[in-house]
């Protein structure tokens, strides 16, 4: 889920232990092939309540078990946003339509380390506006992990991600400031927060050990989000089409390392220069 209040966080940052990190690992590869199903299966005709049983199904496979699924009464696996839903919508028998902007947001767990990614897929032929706003959402993402690897304060992040947004040519996209990234570790929401955009506040000093969910959300129009009647479901006040990309990242003494890409994020973190090491354990 992309967001949290403060009041369900701890306070304190939790530093992990190199085998602590691999445990994470192992559930951000879970969590990974979990997505590739949900995102294979994310076509026209198919409900969204079924890419939450093609999820599940994979969690059970290798043992796992979903961080979403009775969070704060939360009924579903994944979160399962369409369009103007920018994040924790319900699976349900909505039917997916050509052209729908599907968030798939997910997290599993192993041996209680946690694991949090989403990706944004557009259902059969992409609106050339929307697949920019996925795109644009997911290299924010990229530049906010790449931004990680090099940065000493979590502020950092989302002033990378602030300045390559801002500078986008063409139509200006927004970046919501309601919802952000979070530390994740032997829980899923935890310190510190990780905003998507530029505060003058340099935030805490990054450290070996710490573990960032990174999830930039974009919007196609205005910032304003409110809360559906189902208590979970954000939209946007306009109607706006709305993009998420997140990865959870973890640092530690050789670099950083994308816990929830297959690849460690060797490929995307190639363009910015950006050479992401394994923990040997
Ligand atoms: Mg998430
Ligand atoms: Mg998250």
């Amino acid at each position: 889920k992309g967001t949290h209040t403060m009041a369900f966080r701890q306070p304190k940052i939790e530093y992990k232990t190199n085998t602590q990190i691999l445990k994470m690992r192992e559930a951000g590869l879970v969590l990974a092939e979990a997505l590739d199903e949900a995102v294979a299966a994310a076509q026209i005709g198919v409900t969204t309540a079924h890419l939450d049983e093609v999820f599940a199904a994979v969690l059970e496979r290798h043992g796992a078990t979903s961080n979403f699924k009775g969070y704060h009464d939360f009924p579903a696996n994944i979160c399962a946003s369409v369009n103007d839903e920018v994040v924790h919508g319900f699976p349900s028998e909505y039917v997916l339509k050509d052209g729908d902007v599907l968030k798939i947001d997910g997290g599993a767990i192993i041996d209680g380390w946690h694991a949090d990614s989403a990706r944004t897929v557009i259902v059969g032929t992409a609106d050339p506006e929307d697949q920019r706003l996925s795109d644009i959402t997911q290299e924010a993402m990229w530049r906010g992990i790449a931004a990680l690897a090099e940065a000493r304060f979590v502020g950092q992040i989302g002033d990378a991600i602030d300045d390559f947004v801002s500078a986008v040519p063409g139509k200006p996209l927004g970046i919501l400031e309601d919802y952000v990234g979070h530390g994740i570790g032997s829980e899923m929401h935890q310190a510190p927060d990780v905003l998507n955009y530029r505060t003058g506040h340099r935030g805490p000093r990054i450290k070996p050990g710490m573990c960032l969910a990174i999830e930039p959300m974009l919007v196609r129009g205005g910032l304003e989000t409110k809360v559906l009647q189902d208590d979970w479901t954000v939209v946007t006040v306009d109607g706006a089409r709305a993009s998420q990309w997140e990865h959870s990242v973890a640092v530690h003494m050789g670099g950083i390392w994308v816990l929830t890409a297959h690849d460690g994020g060797v490929a995307g973190l190639a363009p910015f220069g950006v050479t992401p090491s394994p923990i040997s354990s």
